[in-house]
């Protein structure tokens, strides 16, 4: 057995990595963890929040279902000898990654972020920076018809605007909704072209998203440039109490690399 190998199979049976997942890059991860040999003594568990009827499943053990905040997450990684987190939420999915960032720092457990590069502006784009739904929300009352792109969650944000909503998500939303909407359910990949003819027959004048960054939704951005029309673009929320054992990379064979770096930290190998 090389070094890397004990680390993950303890006296106690095989350690896990565990990744908190929900996204392509936390399904990407999970292949090439799995299909890695370095890492073939590991068990690659991937845990998704269970929102999503019938989720893009990963490779590798998957669990569903919210842990339980701090207590049930610190649990189940004593339980299951994780020897790395990796936090491959999307970079919007607020509490958990806070979660993982306290469960990392109370058990000095090294903490992987995997977040996909921001969008930038680019010549061209007119974008009204704002740290939150609420703030977005605010900035409404300026337009006629909005194209509001931000999932179905926080929708709730938009309830008392009386701009007309076109709404895109993945699954129907629960009220509370802007006065005035309709709904259209699709998933991504989307085109530029698709996205140009959305905006025109709709005759949105503006464009609400999350930064989200990654290319499956990025035709939105390139369109409303096209059109010249604003985007009010939600930016990022960072860790209000980052862990001391965490690093950040932004693609997934960075995350491979940085994670035969950190279990091979940890002992002579
Ligand atoms: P969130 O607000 O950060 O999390 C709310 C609660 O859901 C967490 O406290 C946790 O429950 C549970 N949870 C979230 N992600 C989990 C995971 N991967 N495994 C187990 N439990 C999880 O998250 P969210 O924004 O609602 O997003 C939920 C999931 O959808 C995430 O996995 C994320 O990657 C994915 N997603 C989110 C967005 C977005 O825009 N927010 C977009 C695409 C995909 P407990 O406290 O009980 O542990």
């Amino acid at each position: 057995m090389s070094g890397l190998d004990e680390q993950l199979v303890g006296a106690d049976g095989p350690r896990t990595i565990l990744i908190l997942g929900g996204t392509s890059e936390a399904r990407q991860l999970a292949e090439c963890l799995v299909e890695n040999p370095r890492f073939g003594q590991c068990a690659i568990v991937s845990s998704l929040a269970g929102r999503v009827s019938h989720p893009r499943l990963p490779q590798g053990e998957v669990r569903v279902g919210g842990f339980g905040g701090i207590p049930g997450l610190g649990k189940w990684v004593e339980d299951h000898h994780v020897v790395a987190l990796i936090d491959c939420t999307h970079p919007f999915a607020e509490r958990i990654s806070a979660t993982a960032h306290e469960v990392s720092r109370q058990r000095r457990l090294p903490l992987l972020t995997v977040h996909r590069p921001p969008w930038r502006e680019v010549p061209g784009d007119q974008w009204i920076h704002v740290p939150t739904m609420e703030a977005a929300a605010s900035r409404l009352h300026c337009f006629q018809r909005a194209f509001l792109t931000i999932g179905r969650q926080q929708l709730a944000a938009f309830s008392a605007v009386d701009t007309h909503c076109l709404i895109r998500c993945v699954e129907p939303p629960a009220p509370p909704l802007p006065h005035s909407h309709e709904v259209i359910l699709d998933r991504g990949p989307f085109t530029v072209e698709g996205e140009c003819a959305l905006l025109e027959h709709a005759d949105c004048d503006v464009l609400v998203t999350k930064n989200s960054g990654g290319a499956a939704t990025y035709g939105k951005i390139e369109a409303a440039r096209k059109r010249a029309i604003p985007v009010i673009m939600v930016d990022r929320p960072v860790p209000r109490r980052p862990s001391p054992y965490h690093e950040e990379v932004e693609t997934t064979a960075a995350a491979v690399k940085q994670l035969q770096r950190i279990i091979c930290s940890t002992q002579d190998c």
